[in-house]
């Protein structure tokens, strides 16, 4: 397919950034074309089945504290379903077990550790307060000279709360403590409404709601909406740009926009060949914000069988190599569980083969759910950090030194290019709903400058 004349744009990525910048223009009336390296829409939000059931093999949670995501589910009559939370939690920490109900681990954490997080709670949320995700090149520079894992050593005295902190970073960020910039672990946290918020699978938290027959399927009906609109298995290979406009070069032809839209996560957009070559501070952030490492995996049961104990099989452990894990069972389906391989422990475990994986979240499953965890009818992993299109999820992270330096080129057109994806996002960075954001706030910024 070749475009005859320039088009008003061009959105490289059909993932629902790229799918949310579509719908702008496309209300905009603007012509434009969406270029989409797999076979499929949705990027990191991706389908899969087990045991008969369809399901999510990456981002799947919402919550009412998400609107513009809860407003697409609600537009597509599609159905949400709580995170099962009923009875007990297993928290294992400093190698001892504990029940602990629904999903508060305080329990867990040793008397000294509650202490020394009731010293820290007040000068953690002074420092999120301190910083701004729209502009975190303004926040005190020492904040970004240091990674939050050297925070940890800095201020944190309790090693139940050291390990604590670090299970958290390792399951939001999908990077260890010590990868991350402590500016960048302060900004995603304010970004997505604090802590505790990002944390929970109550009412409101980020874990909170499922949907029906999975969130992928969003994807499929807005791109049904587009469907015009979108090249599927068309990677851009290669922008020529200047301030008139853009080429872009695929395997499939030659495209031509007076703007264009880069819906990708920061790597991936490293993977494109630019001539003229970007500013020094945008290329930066391709360069140096590396993809997060995450194994998902569901595994299936008859029936919910831990419910009969009093358990809701949220798992979360500083001694196993998948961690956390939920209860994500639909509604009269049959018992499912889905959990992670997170940070290092992907990147170790991606070099294992399925059956050890397997093994390994059985065994911890049986641990600490019983016998009969060892018999599950179905099991489906997806190893992010193999997928061409996305090398590692959930996003990318900064280290430290690079949003200080480079923060005010996260969001700053470069030319006719303007920059979407979930990183971009200044709400819920890193997740669903701040693709969304991302999307139509780049697609606003071509609209505003061709009315
Ligand atoms: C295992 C997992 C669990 C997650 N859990 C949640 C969750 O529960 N809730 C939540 O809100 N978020 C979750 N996330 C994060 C969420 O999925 C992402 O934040 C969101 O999907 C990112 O959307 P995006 O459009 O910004 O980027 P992407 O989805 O990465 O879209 C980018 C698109 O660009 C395409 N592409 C890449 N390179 C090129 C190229 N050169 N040319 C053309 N196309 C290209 C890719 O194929 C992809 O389709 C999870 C992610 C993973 C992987």
């Amino acid at each position: 397919m070749e475009a005859a004349k320039p088009l008003d744009a061009i959105i490289i990525g059909a993932g629902f950034s790229g799918l949310s910048a579509g719908l702008k223009l496309k209300e905009a009336g603007q012509s434009f074309l969406i270029l989409e390296a797999r076979d499929r829409v949705g990027g990191r939000v991706k389908p899969g089945q087990i045991a008969g059931q369809v399901i999510d093999l990456g981002g799947m949670w919402t919550c009412d504290n998400q609107p513009r995501l809860m407003s697409l589910i609600n537009q597509h009559g599609l159905k949400a379903y709580p995170t099962y939370l009923e009875g007990h939690a297993l928290v294992e920490l400093m190698g001892k077990t504990t029940k602990c109900p629904r999903e508060d681990f305080a329990p867990a954490l040793p008397l000294f550790a509650k202490l020394d997080y009731a010293r820290l709670e007040g000068r953690l949320k002074r420092l999120i307060d301190s910083v701004d995700p729209a502009s975190p090149q303004y926040s005190d520079p020492a904040l970004d000279a240091m990674s939050f894992g050297e925070w940890i050593r800095r201020n944190v005295k309790a090693q139940g709360l050291a390990l604590m902190l670090t299970l958290i970073t390792r399951s939001v960020f999908c990077a260890e403590p010590d990868q991350i910039s402590l500016l960048n672990w302060l900004t995603y946290l304010k970004a997505g409404g604090g802590l505790d918020r990002m944390i929970a699978a109550e009412p409101g938290g980020a874990q909170h709601l499922l949907i029906e027959g999975g969130l992928h399927q969003l994807a499929d009906q807005i791109a049904a909406k587009l469907v015009d609109h979108i090249c599927l298995e068309a990677p851009a290979q290669r922008v020529t740009w200047n301030s008139d406009g853009v080429t872009v070069a695929t395997p499939i032809g030659e495209f031509k926009a007076k703007k264009l839209i880069i819906a990708l996560a920061p790597p991936m957009a490293n993977q494109i060949h630019f001539d003229p070559p970007l500013p020094h501070a945008r290329d930066a952030i391709h360069q140096r914000m590396p993809m997060g490492a995450v194994i998902k995996v569901w595994i299936a049961y008859d029936r919910p069988f831990w419910r009969d104990a009093g358990l809701n099989a949220f798992l979360a452990s500083d001694a196993a190599a998948f961690s956390p894990c939920f209860d994500c069972s639909p509604p009269d389906g049959p018992g499912l569980i889905a959990g992670f391989f997170d940070a290092s422990e992907a990147s170790i475990w991606s070099a294992k083969t399925t059956a050890e994986r397997r093994e390994e979240v059985l065994g911890l499953l049986t641990k600490h759910l019983g016998q009969q965890a060892a018999h599950p009818i179905d099991y489906v992993e997806n190893d992010w950090t193999t997928e061409s299109w996305s090398r590692g999820c959930y996003g990318a992270y900064a280290p430290p030194g690079l949003m200080s330096r480079f923060g005010n080129a996260v969001r700053a057109p470069v030319g006719s290019i303007h920059w979407a994806g979930t990183e971009t996002a200044t709400e819920w960075t890193g997740y669903v709903d701040g693709a969304l954001q991302a999307g139509e706030r780049a697609a606003l910024e071509i609209i505003a400058q061709s009315s």
